[in-house]
């Protein structure tokens, strides 16, 4: 699929007396274009590269014209870029079990099962955990933006011309902040996602002017760039070029993700996953094998959503909300667990209000089949003066979610205590026995 990346076009006003659409349409940067074939990219990319220099220009002199058609603002320039799914239509790397990079831990597609990345255990989610390809041309931008869930990333460039990147860490966020709000107040917002994505391409020398620190990076063909949890980031394709990245995870991201995507979710905003499921199946997993060292990161985390989640089944229940049922389990049907619920990993459904994916519970509305988050049911409830028609839906019921909490504190607590080697056994026995 293909997309239009727009230079924005200089505001006057003739544009001011033009309808609501069309000024939809002058402060879109990204355009959603018609799928083409890579050849049918590439030709289109000899073009404008054609067309905007008479020679094969250097890096620098890209940069230069750029800069130059932004803040000059008297030319509309459309250029196009790709971001193509791996998962369905293949990746740049190799993938053959014969070939010899095809397991490196180098190559992207290895990434979503690195022993090191927590994304892992969320299994395999496009646009998540399985990386994504890049195509882009002459002047094709990704503006100034932070990932919202505050994940880092890693994008290798397979081919093709250089990519430049500008960068502001996060200790320069305040600043970044205030320039943007002086330089172009009308692309700013308040909250988290203050600054859409793909909404502003400021220059670096009008930031540095504004007492921002900032980092340029030139990644060259078979050169790897990674970007920190946090940091903001704009590019710029000097030509056609081919990149691959994916999203990826430590222990450290833990809490900071866990804050970014409750204020996401607080704010309405789009989520790429839920925090539950990925705390509860990093729990469960880590638990068995007794390991503490994921679990003291997993436990303050665990527990806050212990926390919130008993909270709000308990206010429901006050609400009135007693018809009850559960979902994500499966019957096992032959040999000695014949009649053992086993959990099955289904697709979460969303909240109508605010599009979470609910993964611990929801409520139902069972005429209109339409779901909420336990918060959002709350705000029904309330609008509506009534529970009727509505269902309690929970994968996992309040003494399975205190029972894994309680094993975690146990592995836990017996490490610290100093006595993993000697407990190791006795703190299983006593996590199976509560269990
Ligand atoms: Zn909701």
């Amino acid at each position: 699929m293909a997309f239009l990346a727009v230079l924005p076009a200089p505001s006057d006003s003739s544009v001011e007396e033009e309808d609501e659409d069309d000024m939809d349409f002058y402060n879109e940067c990204m355009l959603r274009g018609k799928s083409m074939s890579l050849s049918a990219f590439y030709r289109i990319a000899r073009n404008v590269l054609n067309t905007c220099f008479r020679k094969e220009p250097t890096t620098q002199e890209v940069e230069h014209e750029y800069w130059k058609l932004v803040d000059e603002r008297l030319i509309h320039t459309a250029v196009h870029t790709a971001i193509v799914d791996t998962k369905s239509l293949g990746s740049g790397f190799p993938i053959h079990r014969q070939d010899s990079f095809a397991k490196h831990g180098w190559n992207l597609t290895t990434v979503p099962s690195n022993h090191h990345n927590i994304l892992r255990y969320l299994g395999s989610m496009s646009g998540v955990t399985a990386p994504w390809l890049l195509v882009g041309m002459l002047f094709t931008t990704s503006c100034w933006s932070c990932d919202s869930h505050k994940l880092p990333s890693i994008e290798y460039l397979h081919t093709g011309a250089d990519k430049i990147w500008y960068s502001i860490p996060q200790s320069e966020h305040v600043k970044f902040r205030k320039a943007m709000h002086s330089l172009v107040p009308d692309l700013c917002s308040e909250g988290l996602c203050w600054l859409e994505k793909d909404a502003a391409m400021v220059p670096p020398s009008a930031l540095l002017a504004e007492g921002v620190s900032l980092c340029r990076v030139e990644q060259k063909s078979g050169q790897y760039l990674v970007t920190f949890s946090g940091s903001y980031v704009a590019n710029i394709c000097c030509g056609y070029s081919v990149a691959e990245a994916v999203y990826f995870a430590t222990l450290q991201w833990l809490p900071v993700g866990q804050v970014a995507i409750q204020m996401l979710r607080q704010q309405c905003k789009e989520t790429l996953f839920s925090i539950e499921k990925l705390l509860v199946l990093l729990g469960m997993s880590e638990v068995d094998r007794g390991n503490a060292k994921i679990l003291s990161w997993v436990l303050p985390e665990i527990i806050q959503v212990r926390d919130t989640e008993l909270q709000l089944r308990s206010r429901l229940r006050q609400e009135g909300l007693t018809a009850a049922g559960r979902y994500g389990w499966l019957e096992e049907g032959h040999g000695r667990k014949q009649g053992k619920k086993v959990p099955t990993d289904t697709q979460e459904r969303q909240c109508e209000k605010c599009d979470y994916p609910c993964y611990l519970s929801m409520v139902v509305e069972e005429q209109e089949n339409e779901v909420y988050c336990l918060q959002h049911a709350l705000d029904y409830i309330k609008d509506k003066k009534s529970c009727q028609g509505l269902k309690f839906m929970y994968r996992y019921d309040e003494e399975q979610i205190q029972d894994l909490v309680n094993r975690i504190e146990l592995v836990v607590t017996c490490t610290q205590d100093g006595h993993r080697t000697k407990n190791k056994v006795a703190c299983k026995t006593t996590a199976n026995t509560a269990s």
